[in-house]
């Protein structure tokens, strides 16, 4: 079967028309296949839903009961038909319950990374190689330029800053849905042992990490009211970045505003959200991580969705891979 009739990109998102199903629609659908709980991927308001457990929990907890009208669980590694369509739901090392999904038909294999890692993450399942005739990947940061540092040195960064200004307390931006428990989680296995302080906003989903079996140590809520501002002298407190610029943030002590994104390589980025200390941690894949996935899966063909399609595309090209960009949009990469 030819690849581009199996799975193409329509303005709802890549549709499966055999299959009848869409891969992360943008828009409201009858039948949705979700990668993960990032609000640009897993929207609300289709009728059908089909994703990991953790995936849909995730859904749920972020927009209540009524995000769908019937959901569909599947583990990684089970095959599902969807009107015909195989299908089956693999680890994409992004955040907790995110996964690649693989389509096939006729002995021709699509697989949809959505967003995905290659670096150990503890908070969530590493990601699995799927051969493929197609691989689908996303191209955030796909250029050369970008080599994301070992997050175990930026981590190390932020308990320096803390050995340096005991008085300040360090606010550290993060995004509610993987980010924020991969920072907590980076910051516990170097050994930080102090309570560390979460906006209102993430708590729900780390208590959905915690009780997923994902250890964060001690979490309190950064309220202001519920304790003495002195509390948070030298302590870490976690919140969403779009918290930082508002009164909230300026309720604490000295704050330290610090952000943690694979955008903070990006020098002019980091001025521009007036981030004194920026973490270059990434949810996602650098250029090498990218391009030696694909050295590895080493597919017939390669379609890139959302980022700078342009250069991996190129870099396809040059490695005698069959290469295009999909050009898809709505994709605006909450959780990088
Ligand atoms: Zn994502």
């Amino acid at each position: 079967m030819r690849p581009d009739a199996l799975l193409y990109p329509a303005p709802e998102g890549l549709y499966c028309p055999e299959g009848g199903f869409y891969v992360d629609p943008v828009r409201p659908v009858e039948q949705a296949l979700v990668t993960h709980g990032h609000s640009d991927h897993a929207r609300p308001g289709h009728v059908n839903v089909l994703a990991t457990r953790q995936t849909l929990d995730i859904m749920r907890l972020r927009y209540g009961d009524g995000f769908c009208a019937s959901e569909q669980a599947a583990a990684f590694g089970e095959e599902l038909l969807v009107n015909g369509v195989k299908v089956s739901f693999h680890p994409a090392g992004h955040v907790l319950g995110s996964a690649q999904i693989a389509i096939e038909k006729n002995g021709t294999r699509i697989v949809v990374s959505g967003d995905y890692k290659r670096r150990p993450d503890p908070t969530c399942a590493a990601y699995v190689p799927v051969a493929c005739d197609v691989f689908i990947t996303e191209a955030t940061f796909g250029l050369p330029v970008f080599h994301h540092p070992d997050p175990m040195d930026e981590t190390a960064k932020l308990l320096a800053s803390l050995r340096q200004f005991p008085e300040r307390t360090h606010l550290v931006g993060a995004y509610a849905l993987g980010k924020a428990q991969r920072v907590i989680r980076l910051l516990r296995d170097a050994g930080y042992a102090e309570p560390i302080y979460i906006h209102g906003a993430m708590e729900k989903l780390c208590d959905y990490y915690i009780e997923q079996g994902i250890d964060l140590g001690e979490l309190l809520p950064a309220t202001i009211e519920s304790r003495d501002k002195s509390a948070f002298r030298g302590a870490v407190v976690i919140g969403p970045s779009s918290a930082f610029a508002d009164r909230w943030a300026r309720r604490f002590n000295e704050p330290l505003p610090a952000f943690a994104s694979g955008w903070m390589m990006v020098r002019q980025r980091a001025k521009q959200h007036g981030v004194e200390l920026p973490l270059v941690i990434s949810d996602h894949c650098d250029w090498p991580e990218l391009t030696e996935t694909i050295r590895e899966l080493h597919p017939a063909e390669v379609w890139v969705t959302h980022g700078r399609e342009e250069a991996l595309v190129r870099w396809c090209h040059l490695q005698g891979i069959k290469a295009k960009p999909l050009h898809l949009v709505g994709y605006e990469d909450e959780g990088d």
